[in-house]
Order: structure tokens, then C-alpha cells, then sequence
């Protein structure tokens, strides 16, 4: 599989379906095919099938193209993958992912934090442990200063690595 399928595999995960995947692994194999044969090749149901297709062409992210069955007079659909969409679409994910991730960062940055030394669940900024006497307000255990500088460091490359991503 070319790197643009890869892409294609994870906007298809992206899509929340779990037969997505699959059906996109068959769309690249097939490279243009009608909603039967993507069933046949995925093991994906009929109908699933559809309504991955029709949510994939939603986000345009497959193109369709109508044709009238000679002997029949029924109109048959072909679905096909559209990678040059697919680019947009990531970098699009990436950008709001990073926008996330650099919010959480500066809100890390600003704040020092406490964490219950109790259960452990709970951690909190300093306004709000204040609030609650440094006292969890699940378990009632001690808060105890907690140290970010973990966390700080992991967004940083997690924010550096989606830089360098959408850069490219
Ligand atoms: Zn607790």
C-alpha cells in the first residue's frame, strides 16, 4: 500500500467506523468499483457499505460516477477514492489537533497543579484546590503539589512533531 492509502486508513478511523477501514483497504484495491463489489471484497454488509460510502462522499472524500446498465436501464454508482481531497482533510485534523494541543500547553504552562495523594484521579489547578481546602473532593485524601513538567514536555513534542507534520 502506497503512504496516500496509509492516509486514506486513518481518515477512515477518523470516520468512527470500524468497517471503514476495510472498505477503503478494498476502494484502493479496486480502484473504482460499484457498492456490491466493495461488499464482496471487504466481506463488509451491503448496507454498511453504503452508508460508509455515502459519509465518505460527504467529506468529498470519494468521487462517484453514475452509469446506466445497457440491458437493464438501472444506474449503477462508482465509487472511487479521491486522494487529492484526502491531503486537505488531515492537514485540516492536524491543525485543529494542534490548536488543541496548544491550548492545553499554555494553560499547563500557567497553572501549577495538585494531585490527590490518595486516589491518585484527582488533579487540579491551584484556584480550584484552594477552593476545596486542598482536599479531594472525590475521596477527601490531601492534595499534594504535583509536578507538570512531564506533561509540559510530552505536549511540547507532541506539539513539535504535528508542526513539523503539517510543514511538510
Ligand atoms: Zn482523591
Amino acid at each position: 500500500m502506497s503512504l496516500l492509502d496509509d492516509e486514506m486508513m486513518k481518515v477512515a478511523s477518523l470516520l468512527g467506523e470500524e468497517d471503514a477501514v476495510r472498505i477503503v483497504k478494498s476502494l484502493a484495491k479496486l480502484k473504482e468499483a460499484p457498492d456490491d463489489a466493495i461488499a464482496n471484497d471487504s466481506g463488509v454488509r451491503l448496507n454498511i457499505v453504503r452508508k460508509v460510502l455515502y459519509k465518505l462522499y460527504d467529506k468529498t472524500l470519494i468521487s462517484c460516477t453514475r452509469i446506466r446498465d445497457e440491458k437493464t436501464g438501472w444506474y449503477i454508482f462508482y465509487w472511487k477514492l479521491q486522494p487529492e481531497q484526502l491531503d486537505a482533510f488531515v492537514r485540516s485534523r492536524k491543525r485543529r489537533t494542534l490548536d488543541k494541543l496548544r491550548a492545553r500547553l499554555e494553560y499547563e504552562k500557567a497553572h501549577s497543579f495538585f494531585l490527590c495523594s490518595k486516589c491518585g484521579d484527582v488533579r487540579l489547578p491551584f484556584e480550584d484546590a484552594i477552593e476545596s481546602a486542598f482536599r479531594c473532593p472525590k475521596c477527601g485524601g490531601q492534595f499534594v503539589e504535583s509536578d507538570n513538567s512531564k506533561i509540559v514536555t510530552e505536549l511540547s513534542k507532541m506539539i513539535q512533531k504535528l508542526e513539523t507534520e503539517i510543514a511538510s
